[in-house]
């Protein structure tokens, strides 16, 4: 096992790592920019190193600057956590060609999966249902058309190199293909430098639900069911859920067989997510993230396992704790993503935070950098805060989310939190009944 890790990231994830590195006895490095010198998880890990100005790209995204703070401090291995270098493919070959251990999957499983042209055929090949749609990239609009008329109108056509929503463009109609086709090129090639598109079967009301996979790089792999994440704004998710409440529990083990086998198959190593989308109980692929996702709480919660534990064991060549025999789902978690934005606009709103008190009791799980007097510097994601609650059923965990935001204080600054009060009442999300499009559809009319 590593006696010291570094954590190339901050705010609460940065916070969870450092928690599981202390409850494994490994010392923890946090790295910081200037603008977080006063950051909790700066204060609670073992040591730290200022790597660079404010700016993400000088700091956070400089791989040069987290390799020399490995070599300064003596760390053996880098836990990336979400966001930034986790993804990105050079930085897992640079980490270890310096004799250090990313703690994640292979750079080859990141390549194959940043591209979402090349992981949706590797995942057809696996066996995995995808969404229907063109066979790889589509160059001409003469080809996108063969494609449009072949799977039928809508069609949604997609960046290769696409995240973050960015890239993406619908076409309803024949007529409107020439236009999507060319925007979605114009906006793929700015934003990511690759013009290359795909063409998909546009789904009109799924939900999106994403299955949680573990390997430990020797082709055995298991899977902890699902989350349901269809509570989106722009394409960000706001609110998360397991077990969905619309999968039963056979077709849990069924897609959930299906994406641990496809992940054996390539001797996938870490935490993996397999994202799709579910329309009148048919599952299409969209998306594999290579990393830890921000809503692994809740699958945490009702598994009883530590998905960090197991990412850091897995890296340093010890076996996975559990076998899928030893998964079974306790009752029901839901995880809200409190940010520090002012609502109606949802305008990012940094400052100071002049109290904070989170909740606590039974089944409730705050994870959160912030602390009384804390000044949230304006440079950074606005997620301030995730409160994640665990009951004995659905019901619980509505009840207990809803006293456990009542508890929080977060003074100084506005939050999202009134948002989380108002869907509470909603009975749909009481019923659990939405899809992705459910919450812009409420947003236009309760947040104007
Ligand atoms: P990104 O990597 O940019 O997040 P994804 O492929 O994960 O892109 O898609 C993001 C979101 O776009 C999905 O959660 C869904 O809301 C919508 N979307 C993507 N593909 C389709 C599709 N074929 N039909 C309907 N909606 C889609």
């Amino acid at each position: 096992m590593f006696s010291k890790v570094l954590i190339a990231n901050r705010g609460e994830i940065a916070l969870r790592v450092i928690r599981a590195c202390r409850e494994m006895g490994i010392a923890s490095v946090a790295v910081h920019s200037t603008a977080d010198a006063d950051a909790m998880h700066v204060r609670m890990a073992d040591e730290s190193v200022c790597i660079g100005p404010p700016s993400s790209a000088q700091s956070y995204l400089s791989v040069p600057a987290i390799i020399s703070a490995c070599e300064i401090t003596g760390a053996e291995a880098i836990h990336p956590g979400y966001g930034f270098l986790s993804e990105n493919a050079d930085f897992v070959q640079v980490v270890e060609d310096h004799g250090l251990t990313f703690i994640g999957p292979r750079a080859e499983h990141i390549r194959i999966m940043g591209d979402k042209i090349t992981a949706k055929d590797t995942m057809r090949k696996l066996g995995v249902p995808c969404v229907p749609g063109s066979d790889g990239g589509v160059a001409t609009l003469d080809e996108a058309l063969k494609v449009g008329d072949a799977i039928g109108y809508p069609v949604i056509v997609k960046a290769t190199a696409g995240g973050g929503g960015r890239g993406m463009k619908l076409a309803r109609t024949r007529e409107e293909l020439d236009h999507a086709f060319r925007g979605a090129r114009a906006e793929a090639q700015a934003a990511f430098g690759n013009p290359e598109v795909y063409i998909e079967k546009y789904l009109g009301t799924p939900r999106h639900i994403e299955v949680q996979v573990f390997g430990d790089g020797r082709g055995n792999a298991v899977h902890l069911g699902e989350r349901d994440c269809s509570l989106q704004r722009r394409h960000q998710k706001v609110f998360e859920e397991a077990p969905g409440p619309a999968i039963d529990a056979e077709t849990r083990a069924r897609i959930g067989r299906s994406c641990a086998e496809a992940v054996a198959a390539i001797q996938y190593a870490g935490a993996g997510t397999i994202e799709f989308l579910y329309e009148n109980g048919e599952f299409y692929f969209i998306e594999m993230n290579t990393r830890l996702q921000v809503e692994h709480p809740v699958t945490e919660a009702i598994f009883g396992v530590d998905l960090v534990r197991e990412q850091i064991r897995v890296a340093a060549g010890m076996p996975m704790h559990f076998t899928q025999d030893d998964l079974k789902v306790q009752g029901h978690a839901i995880e809200v993503r409190i940010n520090a934005e002012k609502l109606p606009g949802f305008t990012p709103c940094p400052g100071t935070v002049t109290t904070f008190h989170a909740p606590g009791g039974l089944g409730v799980r705050m994870d959160s950098a912030l602390y009384s007097g804390y000044r949230i510097p304006p440079y950074y994601d606005s997620l301030i805060g995730k409160l994640i609650v665990h009951g004995f059923d659905r019901e619980e965990a509505l009840a207990r989310l809803k006293r456990a935001l009542g508890e929080l204080i977060v003074d100084g600054v506005d939050t999202t939190v009134p948002l989380f009060h108002a869907l509470l009442e909603e009975p749909d999300i009481q019923r659990g009944d939405y899809t992705i499009h459910w919450l812009e559809k409420w947003l236009e009319t309760h947040m104007r």
